[in-house]
């Protein structure tokens, strides 16, 4: 994920674009490799988006700066760096007038703010914004399917729904997942520490962490993050409760207790 917006790096405005995508990615079996926020800056913009196309993940979202201001030059940044034109898109011009028209504003004059929001770098698929103005874009580079979201999130995450993730969830396939979360106590964290690497070493798909939550009364806290995930759901069944006996046993041989176990899906 590729977050643009000054606003992000200035402790104004909280990265909770990331949070979301972050935990839907998760939810359907796949992961953000990486998040980067840069400036509203063309050269900023440019270089993080090579950083990342130079990495060929399959897919690369690009959230901010899509809007009619100066200071929106998402677009302008990615077709720089790719060396493609920014031209205008019919079909985006389509969609922003479009929008304009459900607000009660047919025929509102495309003023140069309105056309640089259809204007798009060549090539690239404009996604229709059910709630706000300024289009999506879908590009391909190379071996990396690039998504450009609007920044405000209620746009991000419909446009993220409805056009992103389906092509997301293709690529993934069907995942079945299993999350457990242990509730440790009277064990502190670095007794565990070679315990939780014996583990992670059985199971080295799995993910597993631990969350230290302090000490009450002199009897240390631990919370442990168990997720397994693949394609059988019967093998991922069998692979979460291993982890969880086998940490069990690994905690009481440590003189702790597990106090509780949550399960969700
Ligand atoms: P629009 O096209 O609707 O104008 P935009 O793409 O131009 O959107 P920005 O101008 O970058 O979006 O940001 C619009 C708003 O969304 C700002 O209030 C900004 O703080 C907020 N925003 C931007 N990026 C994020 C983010 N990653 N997480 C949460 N909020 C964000």
């Amino acid at each position: 994920m590729l977050a643009v917006g000054k606003e992000l790096l200035i402790g104004r405005t909280m990265n909770s674009n990331a949070f979301w995508i972050g935990r839907r990615l998760a939810k359907m079996g796949s992961m953000i490799k990486e998040i980067t926020t840069v400036d509203d800056d063309l050269d900023e913009i440019g270089a993080a988006l090579l950083g990342v196309t130079s990495r060929a993940p399959d897919f690369l979202v690009v959230v901010g700066g899509l809007g009619p201001t100066p200071d929106d030059m998402t677009l302008k940044g990615v077709a720089r760096a790719l060396r493609l034109r920014l031209a205008p898109s019919e079909e985006a011009l389509r969609l922003i007038r479009a929008h304009y028209a459900t607000r009660g504003m047919a025929g509102a004059a495309m003023t140069p703010p309105r056309k640089k929001m259809g204007a798009l770098p060549a090539g690239s698929e404009p996604l229709e914004n059910g709630v706000g103005t300024a289009p999506g874009v879908r590009l391909v580079a190379g071996r990396t399917v690039i998504f450009c979201l609007p920044g405000v999130p209620a746009e991000m995450r419909w446009i993220f729904r409805r056009s992103v993730e389906p092509e997301i969830r293709a690529k993934v396939g069907v995942i079945y997942r299993r999350n457990v979360t242990m509730r440790l106590l009277g064990v502190p964290e670095s007794a565990l520490a070679p315990a939780l690497a014996a583990e992670l070493k059985r199971h080295p798909g799995a993910y597993i962490k631990s969350h230290p939550r302090g000490a009450v009364g002199g009897v240390s806290r631990i919370l442990i993050d168990i997720a397994v995930a693949g394609a059988e759901r019967g093998e991922v069944d069998r692979e979460g409760k291993a982890i969880m006996l086998e940490l069990k046993a690994a905690v009481a041989s440590l003189g702790g207790t597990v106090g509780a176990v949550e399960s969700t899906n």
